[in-house]
């Protein structure tokens, strides 16, 4: 069953009916439950795998708007963000998620992708960082509106953190956010490990210090992973959330 179908049956057995309205299509009436589909099929995946997250209506093809379905968020609905530089291991970490557990993983990586996709297309779709962001929380905000859970993982500083925990209290969302702070030589070591692609040294040190200051004002949001596995790091630190 779908998640969306399943949620919606939940909520109807305790008389919430008030769920049934709404969340069609905003282009063609068709009711999006059970009929959209999750990825963008226009951009190819990243070489990690993960994929593009762009929710479209099956029956048109539109792209689904963030307005026809935000206000069906649920603040029962889960929502995971994780940070770190370049090899921390949060793409890991976020695809780990979805596959075991019931999430939908958005990785900000792929996300940049496909900012810069729409920019080679239309020149005035600037490809800047906050529009990155802007285009993660939208995604964020669409994916919720269609019933899923969702883990996001990017590489965000305190202010952005603050902007997802805005949009997220907007719906009565209090995030799960945790930063991956291995040492700078395990994420020079698990970059060069990965079996597809190398962000390389400069990339790891790009956010290294950034999400190192983090722990100075927050090292309760902080998690050293340098000697984990990802299921102990889920083990250890995600699971009494994710569950
Ligand atoms: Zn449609």
């Amino acid at each position: 069953m779908h998640k969306s179908e399943e949620k919606m049956m939940h909520s109807s057995d305790k008389g919430k009916i008030i769920l049934l309205k709404m969340r069609n299509c905003g282009n063609c009436n068709s009711n999006l439950i059970g009929n959209h589909e999750l990825e963008a099929k226009y951009i190819s995946p990243m070489k990690n795998g993960s994929r593009i997250i762009e929710p479209v209506c099956r029956s048109c093809r539109a792209v689904v708007d963030r307005n026809d379905v935000e206000k069906d968020i649920m603040q029962t609905q889960r929502v995971v963000i994780i940070s770190g530089t370049a090899g921390a291991g949060k793409s890991a970490l976020g695809q780990f998620i979805e596959d075991k557990f019931d999430y939908v993983f958005i990785d900000g990586d792929a996300v940049s992708k496909k900012v810069n996709h729409m920019a080679r297309i239309d020149p005035s779709y600037k490809n800047e960082e906050y529009l990155c962001h802007t285009e993660t929380i939208n995604t964020m905000l669409v994916t919720l509106g269609l019933g899923y859970n969702v883990v996001v993982g990017y590489v965000f500083d305190l202010a952005d953190i603050e902007n997802y925990r805005k949009a997220l209290a907007k719906c009565g969302i209090i995030p799960f956010v945790r930063v991956l702070i291995p040492t700078r030589n395990v994420c020079i070591e698990r970059d060069k490990e990965r079996s597809c692609w190398t962000a390389g040294e400069e990339f790891v040190d790009k956010w290294f210090d950034s999400q190192l200051a983090i722990k100075n004002v927050h090292s309760d949001i902080c998690v050293d992973n340098s000697f984990e596995t990802i299921e102990e790091t889920v083990t250890n630190h995600f699971e009494y959330f994710l569950v």
